[in-house]
């Protein structure tokens, strides 16, 4: 991408100032990834993700994440299309399963679907997608060239924060998809997603700018705000932008 493209889409972000500098204070490429819905934007009151490791013991964890073993893409998708594990299949229009490159090196991934990603069943459309297509592409990355998916597969009636119950029957299918996919890094967009796949009751300003690792599949995970909250709370672009550098230099060394 020319830089001229590359600062387009910067201003599009409004990130005019957003400019990667080395020791020497010369321009550098950017870095980042991300997950899915308009998440709540501002550290509201949560499911406890984190209660997650306690209400759901481990050994049954691990037999949950087992149901989908040796599913490929076709048929994971077409169980999650089917699925009826928790009361969220009563009110969707449809699944939204996740979109992307099946041989992606990134993995984004997000809380949920919200209305307008229930009503065409991709992920992260609308003005927050807009935003994180502009996010990716201030990186050098396409849409394409990543994998975007959800920690639930349904959306909440009136885009509510997931229950335990819901992250717990759900996350078994986003962790078939990791094994499928077998991403260099996974970002996780917005608390939400982060708590749910972290297992930890802690804040996202907490869990920014360390490198965690997701599950049995160990596979590095970076935090950083959701679009959407981005949107509602612009001066927090920095720190994402700032995150989305950090992402970039653990992907580079994975
Ligand atoms: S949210 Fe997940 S577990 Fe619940 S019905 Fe949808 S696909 Fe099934």
């Amino acid at each position: 991408m020319n830089s001229q493209l590359r600062r387009e889409y910067l201003d599009a972000l409004g990130l005019k100032t957003w400019t990667l500098r080395t020791a020497h204070g010369t321009a550098d490429a950017p870095s980042l990834v991300m997950a899915s819905r308009a998440t709540s934007a501002a550290p509201a009151p949560s499911a406890p993700a984190s209660a997650l490791a306690a209400a759901v013991p481990a050994p049954a964890r691990d037999v949950s994440a087992m149901r989908e073993a040796g599913l490929d893409w076709d048929e994971l998708r077409a169980r999650v299309a089917a699925c009826t594990r928790c009361s969220l299949s009563a009110t969707r229009t449809q699944t939204v399963f996740g979109v992307g490159n099946p041989h992606a090196d990134w993995l984004i991934v997000g809380e949920a679907p919200g209305a307008e990603e229930d009503r065409r069943g991709e992920p992260f459309v609308g003005r927050a997608g807009q935003l994180l297509n502009s996010m990716l592409h201030a990186i050098g990355l396409a849409r394409e060239q990543v994998y975007i998916a959800n920690v639930l597969k349904c959306r909440p009636p009136g885009n509510r924060d997931p229950n335990l119950t819901e992250a717990a029957e759900c996350l078994p299918y986003l962790e078939r998809q990791i094994a499928l996919l077998k991403p260099k890094i996974m970002l996780a967009v917005g608390r939400i997603a982060a708590q749910n796949l972290l297992r930890t009751d802690k804040t996202l300003g907490a869990l920014r700018q360390q490198v965690h690792r997701f599950g049995l599949s160990d596979v590095p995970l970076v935090v950083t705000y959701h679009p959407a909250y981005l949107l509602r709370t612009p001066t927090e672009k920095r720190k994402a932008w700032d995150d989305l550098k950090f992402a970039r230099d653990v992907a580079s060394r994975v």
